[in-house]
């Protein structure tokens, strides 16, 4: 899934579970489910080499980007406008280990190497991939950023 939509559902989770010892681990583990759920993303029915050339990074580094903004705006809007420090500190983190493994396994993608556990990341990531073709591929992951900002407490 694209990394904007893991990165909503990590702050919905934020929102509505105030432990973030739960949240936080319940976020990542919202990343594997979220990639079950038929999508399209950038490296959908590719190969290695194409990954990292031409128009795909860029447009994968554009996703992370939003990711990151849309993490950012609800945590200073937390932060400033509910002046609630432990949930700005859970969403953040919620936001980003909801995208944690995808940006792990960047790392192999542009490094070219994975270390053991990130070896078993990546294969567990693959696994869990259900690739839907365009245009449903991006409707599904609309569907699931609406149920997002639906269950995203402001
Ligand atoms: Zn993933």
């Amino acid at each position: 899934m694209l990394l904007t939509p893991h990165t909503l559902v990590g702050v919905a989770i934020a929102t509505n579970i105030s432990n973030p010892f739960l949240a936080i681990p319940l976020a990542f583990i919202s990343h594997f489910l979220g990639d079950k759920v038929p999508h399209w993303d950038f490296y959908s029915n590719t190969k290695k080499e194409d990954r990292v050339k031409g128009w795909r990074p860029l447009a994968v580094m554009g996703d992370l980007s939003i990711g990151v903004a849309v993490g950012v705006a609800y945590t200073t809007y937390f932060l400033w406008v509910k002046q609630d420090v432990a949930l700005a500190l859970s969403a953040f983190i919620c936001g980003i280990a909801s995208v944690l493994p995808d940006a792990l396994s960047g790392l192999t993608i542009i490094g070219g190497k994975e270390n053991k556990f990130l070896g078993i990341l990546n294969k567990i990531q693959s696994k869990m991939q259900f690739q839907a073709p365009l245009p449903w591929g991006i409707l599904t992951q609309v569907v699931v950023i609406l149920i997002s900002l639906y269950f995203i407490k402001i």
